[in-house]
């Protein structure tokens, strides 16, 4: 997605874009077990103060992932948002001798811009990967994997843990 200055004929633009799974795969590239689940969905509105336009973004779909416990592949679904100004790299302040750069709001994120085109796919991106979470689960209640034998324990039970049981107990009664 791209907006261009020109386009601006009034401050205020509303873009749409449906990014198709190759574009999501490459984004994904780099992160193991996590691939596209179809289309990303991204609606922008761009509102235009001077020289500075602020970017509201939407995100929403679905990727697949693996689940932390069972390693199974589980849909993750993403909806996220974001607020960025772009602000002219003219105004980009570099810090002289000793001064400190002013920190802008914790709640925007300042991105500069050059010329009149504003491509925000690498922004896209960067909001679908902050989106996904640190560990996917298939289900709240997923069970996991048997330490013993590797068994999805959500397909079916194993008999390791009452092994084990008797194991430990008959330990015990030797030592
Ligand atoms: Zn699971
Ligand atoms: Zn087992």
């Amino acid at each position: 997605m791209e907006i261009r200055l020109e386009d601006f004929i009034y401050p205020q633009i509303t873009k749409d874009e449906l990014y198709p799974p190759n574009i999501v795969d490459q984004w994904l590239m780099g992160y193991e077990g996590f691939k596209n689940k179809g289309n990303i969905h991204a609606y922008a509105h761009f509102v235009k103060r001077n020289a500075n336009i602020i970017m509201k973004a939407e995100l929403s779909g679905n990727i697949i992932g693996v689940c932390s416990r069972c390693l199974e592949d589980t849909v993750i679904p993403i909806n996220t948002d974001m607020t960025i100004i772009f602000l002219p790299q003219s105004q980009q302040r570099k810090p002289s001798n000793g001064e400190e750069i002013e920190l802008q709001s914790d709640e925007l994120d300042v991105e500069y811009y050059k010329g009149n085109v504003i491509d925000v796919d690498y922004l896209i991106r960067e909001s679908l990967i902050l989106a996904i979470p640190y560990s996917p689960l298939c289900s709240e209640t997923c069970k996991g994997l048997c330490p013993h034998c590797g068994n999805n324990l959500n397909k079916d039970s194993c008999s390791c843990s009452k092994e084990q049981d008797i194991f430990n107990r008959i330990k015990i009664n030797i030592f």
